[in-house]
């Protein structure tokens, strides 16, 4: 018997790293998924054709793209048990440095579109549904040329007390899952070059009291708790999997 048997669940940014390995996990574990992600080829190759995974394209920037996914979760599954707002990017610029159009695209997709994700898809989460939020370390600890970043992670960890509160009366739970440094694809994709990446990743595997950086699914693991019933009872909180990296 499976840990979410017969439950929905919506993942958002599920064609790569944290968002893919958390639709496995949650398939595994016999949900159904919707995975959400910006690109058709990709959210399309990431579901691979396998049953219980239901590949949806959404930019969670576009408004329409948010409702056009409501009403597709509404038409093809009801109501949602499970939603893991996952979706975001990394930019690396200095202070000094940071552009206006970089600072409205970060802010644009990790907050405002985390924000607007959860907000439109409000009329589809069934009564005492978890949300999961994906904040970062980084919320609580200054990376370099990470601030804008930060910021929105920060915001999203205070997302997660707000909703909380707010969703009261319907027992929706949100808390904030916050990765350390994980192995994914995301340096890369926000325009680090294969050395720098690799550079990066040993310098961080060494100052990780853990002694190695994780994978997606290290965190897939965390949000399978927080998804299910195990985590019942936690709500508003900041789950931190990071290997000890901000927390000695
Ligand atoms: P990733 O780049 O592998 O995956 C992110 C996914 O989000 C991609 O598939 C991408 O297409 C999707 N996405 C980006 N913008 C989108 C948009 N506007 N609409 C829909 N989908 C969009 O990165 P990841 O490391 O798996 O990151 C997942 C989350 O984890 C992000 O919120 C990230 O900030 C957070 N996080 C990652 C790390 C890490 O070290 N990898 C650490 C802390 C937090």
């Amino acid at each position: 018997m499976g840990r979410l048997d017969g439950k929905v669940a919506i993942v958002t940014g599920a064609a790569s790293g944290i968002g893919l390995a958390a639709a496995e996990r949650f398939t595994d574990e016999g949900a159904t998924v919707v995975m959400v992600d910006r690109g058709e080829d990709e959210v399309r190759r990431a579901a691979g054709g396998r049953e219980r995974r239901d590949p949806v394209r959404a930019d969670i920037t576009s408004s329409a793209d948010l409702q056009a996914l409501r009403d597709h979760v509404a038409a093809i599954h009801g109501q949602a048990d499970i939603l893991f707002a996952n979706a975001g990017i990394a930019a690396f610029q200095k202070f000094g440095e940071v552009s206006e159009d970089v600072f409205d695209r970060i802010i644009a997709i990790n907050l405002k579109g985390t924000f607007f994700t959860v907000q439109t898809l409000l009329p589809v989460l069934r009564d005492g549904a978890s949300v999961i939020l994906t904040s970062s370390i980084s919320a609580s600890r200054s990376l370099p040329a990470f601030g804008v970043y930060s910021a929105t992670k920060a915001a999203i960890r205070s997302m997660a007390r707000s909703i909380t509160v707010d969703l009261k009366d319907r027992r929706i739970r949100a808390n904030a899952l916050s990765p350390g440094i994980i192995e994914t694809p995301i340096g890369v994709n926000a325009g680090q070059t294969v050395e720098e990446n690799h550079s990066f990743f040993d310098d961080t595997k060494r100052v990780t009291p853990l002694g190695r950086n994780g994978q997606a699914d290290d965190v897939a693991a965390a949000a399978l708790y927080l998804a299910s019933d195990d985590s019942a009872f936690v709500a508003g909180a900041e789950l931190l999997v990071d290997g000890g990296f901000v927390q000695v």
